[in-house]
């Protein structure tokens, strides 16, 4: 029988045992590999009618999306996937190449390396390249030196300097990077926390971490305390942790540095290392300074979690530059990290003057919302406005979320301005009209996993603060 026979003859059979869930699968995953998307797409839907959680099929779905350019597509289908606690590792692998698609490269190499440190497995070279930046490596040709890099000593290059976390492939020798190279960059903030609404008892937290001992170092040294040290951000995403970081800088009158995940990630041994090191030094050469590391998880992971020896050695050289090689080192560098995922982070992080300090960032209640609202519409032509209203009918509403819904209001008055040739305010009811378009975000999600982490895996009591959070009805 023909390849294509044999699809026929299995169209045939799915035909005649619609309910028949194995062989819609078989046809499914058939037709993919065939390349036939449309009648994929189909299949695997109508298989999902089946069993709708199903992870092959989720994965497959999003497979076929993919191959035809719809990330936000196999993002909306992984998203419910993603969310559930050890989540197969092709997910992340797949969620990683839509995220690349859709230009988010962060979001991608979190995805990427949380995946690939627990299942080698699906590590994909090509994809990684695309992800780290680095030009894709060829096989070395026979007997050809390998590529410049410090001399390996006592032993193969494997056994040189580490690598990013969970990084599956062979390691990459090393090349050198140009001098102390960081690809972060310096900011002026130009926000304080007057400009983040609600979350007053971690403004409060992060003024007495942070800004009380540079404001009154006499104070703190009397009773024998150092600034310094960090505090670890935690929340569901769009909660506004990197918003209240870059205020606590311009609270603080401080430089911003914020690092993502692609300024530090790098296929090539030892290069991740070196970039950390040179945004620490960054950081110190701007101090006073803030510094912010984002998707935190991806470079902090438990150590234990990790297969490969080269994450392991990452998370090492990080606790080292939190620990400041001499006393002084970190004078004046607050770090800040933030992540969705404060259960991946190693314990060896909230030692005394690391990220000691884990500071819950909730979503916003209702009185947060209409602040967060009135802040976000401030700068713009506005008729009288009822915030609380609008705050009313978004509950399970992130900053983030707010913020997408008063950008798609805002478009839309700027069109009809545009019609009429002058400038038409903004009222209560473009709100609540663009408050019917915007879904919220991942929040629901997350407070299922994050309350699985606190019934069945808190027995340090780290989580005691989200208790009452993932006991409320969401
Ligand atoms: P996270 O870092 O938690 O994913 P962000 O800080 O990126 O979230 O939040 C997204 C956007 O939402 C911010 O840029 C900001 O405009 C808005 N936002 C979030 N929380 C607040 C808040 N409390 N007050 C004002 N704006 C907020």
């Amino acid at each position: 029988m023909s390849d294509d026979a044999g699809l026929q003859a299995l169209r045939e059979a799915a035909r005649l045992s619609p309910d028949n869930l194995p062989l819609r699968r078989l046809l499914a995953g058939q037709l993919l590999a065939k390349g036939y998307l449309a009648d994929a797409e189909a299949e695997f839907r109508a298989a999902l009618a089946l069993s709708p959680q199903d992870p092959e099929l989720i994965i497959g779905l999003a497979d076929v999306f993919i191959r035809q350019s719809g990330f936000g597509e196999a993002m909306a289908a992984l998203e419910p996937l993603l969310a559930t606690p050890g989540y197969p590792p092709a997910a992340g692998v797949l969620a990683a190449r839509a995220l690349l698609g859709e230009g988010d490269t962060a979001k991608a190499a979190y995805r990427y390396f949380e995946a690939t440190s627990r299942d080698a497995s699906v590590a994909d070279q090509e994809l990684e390249a695309r992800i780290t930046g680095a030009p894709r490596p060829g096989p070395p040709a026979a007997g050809a030196p390998t590529p410049a890099g410090p001399p390996a000593t006592g032993g193969p290059s494997h056994a040189g300097p580490p690598a990013p976390p969970g990084a599956a492939t062979p390691f990459l020798p090393s090349v050198p990077l140009p001098g102390d190279a960081s690809t972060a960059e310096v900011e002026r903030s130009g926000v304080s926390f007057a400009d983040v609404a609600g979350m007053e008892t971690v403004k409060e937290a992060l003024r007495i971490k942070l800004l009380l001992p540079t404001q009154q170092p006499e104070m703190f040294a009397a009773f024998g305390k150092r600034a310094g040290g960090g505090v670890l951000l935690y929340g569901p995403p769009g909660a506004g942790k990197t918003h209240l970081a870059r205020a606590a800088a311009g609270e603080l009158g401080a430089a911003f540095v914020n690092v993502g995940l692609a300024d530090i990630l790098d296929m090539y041994i030892g290069n991740s290392e070196r970039n950390l090191r040179a945004t620490f030094d960054l950081a110190r050469r701007n101090r006073p300074c803030v510094l912010f590391f984002d998707e935190v998880d991806a470079l902090a992971g438990r150590r234990s979690d990790m297969r490969s020896a080269h994450g392991r050695q990452l998370v090492n050289q990080f606790l080292s530059e939190l620990d400041g090689v001499d006393q002084n080192a970190n004078e004046g560098v607050l770090v800040l990290a933030a992540t969705n995922a404060p259960w991946y982070v190693d314990v060896a992080f909230r030692r005394p003057g690391r990220l000691d300090q884990p500071v819950f960032v909730p979503p916003p209640d209702q009185q947060a919302r209409a602040a967060i609202l009135r802040i976000l519409c401030r700068d713009k032509p506005l008729a009288e406005m009822d915030y609380d209203a609008v705050a009313q009918v978004t509950e399970h509403f992130v900053g983030a979320d707010l913020k997408g819904l008063v950008d798609r209001a805002v478009e839309a008055k700027l069109q009809q301005s545009l019609s009429a040739g002058r400038p038409i305010p903004l009222t209560t009811q473009d709100l609540l009209a663009a408050a019917k378009t915007v879904r919220p975000t991942a929040v629901r999600e997350w407070m299922g996993t994050a309350r699985n982490y606190v019934m069945h895996a808190n027995d340090s009591g780290a989580w005691d603060e989200l208790m009452p959070w993932v006991k409320a009805k969401w």
